[in-house]
């Protein structure tokens, strides 16, 4: 029996036939930075950090090329000095994705990186100072038609929500994003994205869903200071992926200290597993276990770099033995399943090859570019 487009769509990643589906996105209005919309019903967008020094042209470069080569489709650089502040328009002219400033303590750096041209400014409202400087950016960021993220962090909530904090955290984050919402309000500045952040995933659900009940602000969501890749992906993704599945989120950050191009693979494979990412490839890879035939650990690897830019929702399984391999490989749109000494092949749901172990890496990896 061939795969029927029922049986496809198990496997896609949008959430159609036989696949319960997130929650229909909230409805929050929309904020355009550069061509990437955030909120209003556009696709949860992917960012990430650079972490090499701003003033570092070169360095900063590279780092935003490969992780707009990852799929980033905004990367944020810090403005925190005179040094970054005088190599951004160079770092603004020659890289391909939109920048985002981020600002802390000195409002001045946000005027320099408007002139600069970046696409997005970051602003903490626990350090970004009086009215009057807020003022300030908010005026010349209406100048240049540059949406603000109003990035509220429990690391540096300012010292008036202090009380608050104490005894409902999630509501001091949430307020402080308020109140600084409400002061750019008042200089007729409504272009905003706001982030609620903590290092604890449970209180980041928490304010982000409160918040997510009483404004339609576009959400960046994000774990701060998750940790190192293993743990800051695991409360990262516990965090948001609540709240994607609930419909809240319109952009995100995994934060994590470890390679930022790591950031980004984590974010997409998030996105993916919640049928939120559509027209990906998807490899379906067994752990391996006792019985296993062939090395699927280092051909699975191989099968996903190749696989990244396969169009439209692929499925390719990786399946080292006969226990599950054959159901899975015929469920994908290519497959194979390791058997003692030869390696059944599974185009579209039918047996098509049955090849000699040695020559498996050769073929499957034939069998990938006819998928393109
Ligand atoms: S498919 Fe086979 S090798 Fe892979 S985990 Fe299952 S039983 Fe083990």
């Amino acid at each position: 029996m061939t795969m029927s487009e029922t049986d496809r769509n198990r496997h896609s990643a949008t959430g159609s036939a036989g696949r319960p589906a997130c929650a229909p996105r909230r409805a929050t209005r929309q904020v355009e930075i550069a061509g990437v919309a955030i909120g209003g019903g556009a696709p949860v967008s992917v960012q990430s950090m650079t972490c090499t020094r701003t003033g570092d042209a070169a360095a900063t470069l590279d780092q935003i090329r490969a992780l707009a080569t990852a799929g980033a489709q905004l990367v944020r650089v810090t403005v925190n000095d005179d040094e970054a502040a005088d190599a951004l328009p160079t770092i603004v002219r020659e890289a391909n994705v939109p920048l985002v400033a981020d600002i802390h303590f000195d409002y001045r750096m946000a005027l320099a990186a408007l002139k600069a041209g970046v696409a997005k400014l970051r602003i903490n409202p626990g350090n970004i100072g009086s009215r009057q400087r807020v003022r300030e950016v908010a005026l010349a960021a209406a100048d240049h038609g540059v949406p603000i993220r109003v990035g509220v962090n429990r690391g540096s909530l300012h010292r008036r929500y202090d009380d608050l904090s104490q005894t409902d955290p999630a509501g001091a984050l949430i307020q402080s994003a308020l109140d600084e919402l409400e002061a750019l309000a008042a200089f007729g500045f409504t272009a905003v994205v706001v982030s609620l952040k903590s290092s604890e995933p449970q209180e980041v659900i928490e304010a982000c869903r409160r918040f997510a009940a009483i404004s339609d602000v576009p959400q960046h969501l994000g774990v701060t200071e998750a940790g190192t890749l293993q743990a800051g992906i695991a409360r990262s993704v516990a965090a948001m992926s609540v709240l994607l599945a609930e419909g809240i989120g319109d952009t995100i950050r995994i934060s994590l200290a470890a390679d930022p191009v790591e950031e980004v693979r984590a974010a997409f494979n998030m996105l993916q597993a919640l049928g939120l990412r559509e027209g990906y490839a998807r490899v379906v890879a067994c752990p391996t276990c006792g019985r296993v035939e062939v090395d699927v650990v280092s051909l699975a690897a191989k099968v996903e770099e190749l696989a990244g830019d396969l169009p439209a929702d692929r499925v390719i399984a990786v399946m080292g033995c006969v226990v599950n391999g054959p159901g899975e490989a015929k469920a994908a749109d290519l497959g194979i399943a390791a058997g003692k000494s030869r390696v059944a092949i599974f185009r579209h749901g039918e047996l098509y090859r049955n090849i000699a172990k040695e020559d498996l890496e050769e073929v499957l990896l034939a069998e990938i570019e006819r998928l393109r």
